[in-house]
This record gives C-alpha cells, sequence and structure tokens, in this order.
C-alpha cells in the first residue's frame, strides 16, 4: 500500500479524533520519515497538577494502535481504578482519566519538571510506541483556546467536556498565540514539505489555534508546497463534535464556502465530500467520499488529499 520511494514530503495539521483518522491514512499511504502531523495544542491544561494535551495522546492512541475505536476517545483496554479511588475520595469526575491514559500525564508532568520540552516529551511517548511519523506540539508555549459564550468565557474543556459543549459560543480566542512560537521543526518541515494538508479537524477549535501562531501563518504563507484542507462537512453537516453547532452560533452557514472562507488566504484547494456541493469557485477543489469509517476509508481520503496536492503542483495560492 506504501507509495514509491517519489512519495511527498508531506505535513498534515491536525486535531484530535477527526484529524487523526486522516493521519492514521496518511501513514499506510506514506513512508513514516515523509510524514510529519503538527497538533494543536490550545487544548491543553493542567488537571489534578497533571499537564494533559488530549490532541497529541489521541494521535499518539490512534498511530500505535491503541486508541479505543468504539468509545472514539482514550486508550482501548482501558482500566478505571485510579477514577474510581478519586470519586471515592470525592475528587472531581467531570474529566475521565484511564489508568494507562494517566500514565502518559503523570510522565509528561514529571519530565516537563524535570525540564524536558513538550516536543522532546512528545518523541519520546512515539519512540517507546515505535512510531514512525513525526509528532510535533504546534508550539512549546501555553497556548489556551478560550469560548465567549453564554455562560461566562470557557476554557476548551471546560466548554467540551464539563459542559459538553452546551453554552452557546459568541467569540473565540486563542490566549498566548500572539507570543508564540512554533514548536521544534514546525518552520523547516513546513519549509520543506512537498504537500501540506489540513486534516478535517474543526477548524475553529483544532486548526485555528494553529494558524494562529505568527510564525507558523508566516511559514504557510511562504511554503512552496499546496496546501489542501479535507472539508468536515459531510452532508451539510459535522461528522462529530460541536463544529456545525459552533458554526451556527457564529453566524457561519455550515457549507464548503464557509469552510474555504475560514482558511482563505492559507489553502489552495478544499477536498470536498461528494454529497455536498463544492466551495465557492474561487477556490480549487475535488471531491471523494470523505467520510471514514474503515481503515480502508481512511487510506482513501489519504489518496484524494494526496492527489488533489499533486494535481497542483507548484502552481501558486489565490
Ligand atoms: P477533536 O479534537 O477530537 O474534536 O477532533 P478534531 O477537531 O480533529 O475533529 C473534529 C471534526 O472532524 C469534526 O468537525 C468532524 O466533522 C470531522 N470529522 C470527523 N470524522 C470525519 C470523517 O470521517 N470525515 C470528515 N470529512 N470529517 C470528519
Amino acid at each position: 500500500m506504501t507509495m514509491p520511494p517519489a512519495a511527498p514530503r508531506t505535513v498534515v495539521l491536525t486535531g484530535g479524533v477527526g484529524g487523526a483518522k486522516l493521519v492514521l491514512g496518511l501513514a499506510q499511504l506514506l513512508p513514516p520519515e515523509k510524514l510529519t502531523a503538527i497538533v494543536n495544542t490550545g487544548d491543553d491544561f493542567i488537571h489534578l497538577g497533571l499537564a494533559i494535551s488530549p490532541d497529541i495522546d489521541t494521535l499518539l492512541y490512534t498511530l500505535a494502535g491503541k486508541a479505543n475505536a468504539a468509545q472514539g476517545w482514550g486508550r482501548e483496554g482501558e482500566s478505571w481504578s485510579f477514577m474510581s479511588a478519586l470519586r471515592g475520595l470525592g475528587g472531581p469526575d467531570w474529566f475521565q482519566l484511564g489508568d494507562g491514559d494517566l500514565a502518559l500525564h503523570v510522565l509528561r508532568t514529571a519530565a516537563l519538571a524535570a525540564g524536558r520540552t513538550l516536543s522532546q516529551i512528545t518523541a519520546d511517548f512515539a519512540r517507546a510506541w515505535n512510531i514512525g511519523p513525526a509528532i510535533l506540539p504546534m508550539t512549546g508555549a501555553r497556548v489556551a483556546t478560550m469560548l465567549a459564550t453564554d455562560a461566562g468565557e470557557l476554557d476548551f474543556q471546560h466548554y467540551f467536556v464539563a459542559r459538553r459543549c452546551a453554552p452557546v459560543v459568541r467569540a473565540i480566542r486563542f490566549a498566548g498565540a500572539a507570543e508564540a512560537s512554533p514548536g521544534p521543526g514546525v518552520r523547516a518541515a513546513i519549509a520543506q514539505a512537498e504537500a501540506i494538508i489540513i486534516a478535517p479537524s474543526n477548524p475553529y477549535l483544532s486548526i485555528g489555534p494553529i494558524l494562529a501562531i505568527p510564525g507558523i501563518a508566516a511559514a504557510l504563507a511562504a511554503a512552496r508546497a499546496p496546501i489542501v484542507a479535507v472539508s468536515p462537512i459531510v452532508g451539510g453537516q459535522a461528522v462529530k463534535g460541536p463544529t456545525a453547532k459552533l458554526m451556527a452560533e457564529l453566524g457561519v452557514p455550515v457549507s464548503n464556502a464557509a469552510i474555504a472562507a475560514q482558511y482563505r488566504p492559507f489553502i489552495s484547494a478544499l477536498l470536498c465530500d461528494t454529497r455536498d456541493p463544492p466551495a465557492d469557485p474561487g477556490i480549487a477543489h475535488a471531491a471523494a467520499d470523505t467520510l471514514m469509517h474503515t481503515l480502508e476509508d481512511r487510506v482513501r481520503v489519504a489518496r484524494a488529499a494526496l492527489a488533489l496536492a499533486a494535481s497542483l503542483g507548484k502552481s501558486p495560492r489565490p
């Protein structure tokens, strides 16, 4: 299934579960040294003193074959002794921490305290699990996705997990992004890429923080590779999560045109689902079945995204 040696050096920008599906598909097609994932850390937070990086961990679990497919988050075969002990002591139980998941957070917290960087720790975990593609945190600086809602300003986890996305969102900001530098390797990966793909992650909550880092935005603007976004819209709806609800609350139609507008001026093309009208005529596009249930689906969408990028060659972005 692997592509010939001419496989393009590929960078993928991604959030958690939805994005990881495409990264797994790309990982089936590309040799590991040709694939770099730049991952959102705007959802990262400190909970019970532990440094938690949900999107990085989702990618680690997915690429290591340890993700819980049925549940849609966390680890396969997880046990919950810690949570039950925590609950018995009256501790907070709104954020689920499985025993295996906890091991990552404890190790990461200890390593950060000992002076290792988030990038180094992520690489350590990837090495321990024989993950070939590079997984790069978007930044080592603290960036926090904050949502202004009808229930006040909430950080991402309090909005997403504790309040189950119920509050109406008025605005989103990425605290710390303007001052943050790209993580180690991020600029170089973008500059050297022959294809850059934006995974069908939530454009506002997962990709938004990545694009809000000025050094990343500048690197993308200067990149020689075509930039292809895979739309998260399928059949006029987001496949899962709050994307469609959020778009409605922000006054944006749930459409490929809105996704293209959100990613302008970065993208060269949008990969849309065959069920939906394409984006506006101003942006190149291709259509494919982008719904990813099986591994074969993930490979099919990855192949379509790479093919769209290859078809654009070195043509300048609009
Ligand atoms: P999170 O960080 O776990 O919320 O996940 P992401 O932000 O990476 O992905 C959430 C987005 O992925 C949602 O907007 C979904 O519409 C989209 N998504 C999830 N599964 C699929 C799929 O199979 N196909 C497409 N096109 N989009 C998907």
